[in-house]
């Protein structure tokens, strides 16, 4: 079947493009406050998966960050000039653009995400378009209100907050990350931490330095950090051990759901970071990622077996009533099911709770339960 694509389309792709894009089922339309968008759900030539075009231009998709697993060799491989450390922090990523003038928020996969754009006003200075209206923000959010996270965050106590960690100007492109900081610095938007600059060549006092950091957000529960060039170059991410046994802690009920390679890439992580750090595993931490491991997907199993399916709970807080129910479909759209539980008024907001089933996920353990055989 051929479905009809907007003319702006044409300013980025040839029809060639929009064949190959169709054949491989990576384009998708949607209209949005009488607005068509169309989103690419795969990396196609220089435009990152998660990549919006509309009539005004492009909101380009956030490229994926290299990973590194040994901290001091990964930083004289690849920084041999200025660079700053930024945390990670892990939440999700949205873009936000104005769009006709209104704030949009953006997911990774190029969907508006509902929630984000409900909250915009509560978690950035939208003066900020005033100024820069054709720029794109690109940030974390992060908290116990996430509609998307189950982990637990240790320094948020509740709602979600966002942090800024990028910025592109009206031609898609990075701005060099000093020109960052001093933009959102001048509107108060609140950025993610940062360290730095630090200067590699020839200098091991600046690795130490970024391990000391490494040391000191594990300590506090973080996630890691993104190294990130001045000037030239491409940024790096590395995560701290306690990170790798928070994931399996908030994942390992879905061992049926995420694929294998989710785990050990985890384990991989927190050997790694032990084998650099001289760190010794503690006897807590291997308790902890055993129980993580197996005692987590039995509570699991054992809830399947009577009759119950693979959920995780939310509860976030949203402006709109009518956000709820988009952000309800939004989520329908993953595969995953979304049951709402109940929505009531709370001074200025609405607070949803609701929660997500994972069928695939719930099927695969009712198979073994039955004794269905399978091949691995
Ligand atoms: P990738 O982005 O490489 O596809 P991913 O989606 O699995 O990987 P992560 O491994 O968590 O995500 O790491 C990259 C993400 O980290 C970014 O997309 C961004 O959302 C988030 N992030 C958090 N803090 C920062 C930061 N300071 N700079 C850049 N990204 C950050």
């Amino acid at each position: 079947m051929n479905t009809p694509y907007p003319d702006f389309l044409e300013k980025h792709l040839t029809e060639k493009d929009i064949t190959a894009l169709k054949e491989r089922e990576s384009i998708h339309t949607y209209q949005f406050n009488n607005i068509t968008f169309v989103r690419l759900s795969q990396e196609y030539k220089c435009y990152p998966r998660g990549t919006v075009f509309y009539d005004k231009g492009i909101i380009p998709g956030y490229p994926k960050i290299m990973r590194i697993l040994h901290l001091a060799n990964g930083i004289n491989r690849y920084f041999k000039n200025k660079f700053y450390v930024e945390e990670k922090v892990d939440g999700y990523n949205v873009r936000v653009a104005a769009i006709s003038g209104t704030p949009i928020a953006f997911t990774r996969g190029g969907f508006i995400c509902p929630f984000t754009t409900d909250r915009i006003h509560d978690l950035i200075d939208i003066n900020f378009f005033n100024e820069y209206p054709e720029h794109i923000i690109c940030c974390e959010v992060v908290g116990p209100g996430s509609p998307y996270n189950t982990e637990i965050i240790p320094y948020i106590d509740e709602d979600v907050v966002l942090f800024v960690f990028d910025l592109l100007n009206e031609k898609g492109n990075h701005l060099p990350v000093e020109e960052r900081y001093r933009i959102f610095e001048r509107f108060n938007i609140q950025q993610i931490r940062r360290w730095g600059p630090f200067n590699v060549s020839g200098s091991t006092s600046d690795v130490d330095a970024v391990k000391n950091i490494i040391l000191e957000l594990d300590r506090d529960g973080r996630e890691g950090i993104v190294i990130k060039p001045v000037s030239d170059g491409k940024p790096v991410k590395y995560v701290t051990l306690s990170s790798c046994l928070r994931d399996l802690q908030a994942t390992t009920h879905l061992i049926t759901e995420l694929p294998a390679g989710f785990f050990t890439q985890r384990i991989l992580r927190a050997v790694f970071f032990c084998h650099e750090f001289g760190i010794p595993f503690s006897s807590e931490y291997l308790i902890s990622s055993a129980k993580a491991l197996y005692l987590i997907p039995e509570d699991t199993l054992r809830a399947v077996a009577e009759g119950e399916s693979v959920k995780e709970f939310f509860d976030i807080k949203v402006r709109n009533k009518n956000t709820v129910d988009e952000l309800i479909q939004h989520l329908n759209r993953s595969g995953v099911r979304t049951q709402l539980v109940s929505v009531e008024k709370s001074g200025d907001y609405y607070r949803a709770k609701f929660y997500r089933i994972y069928i695939k996920g719930t099927r695969e353990l009712r198979h073994r339960l039955m004794g269905k055989g399978f091949f691995d």
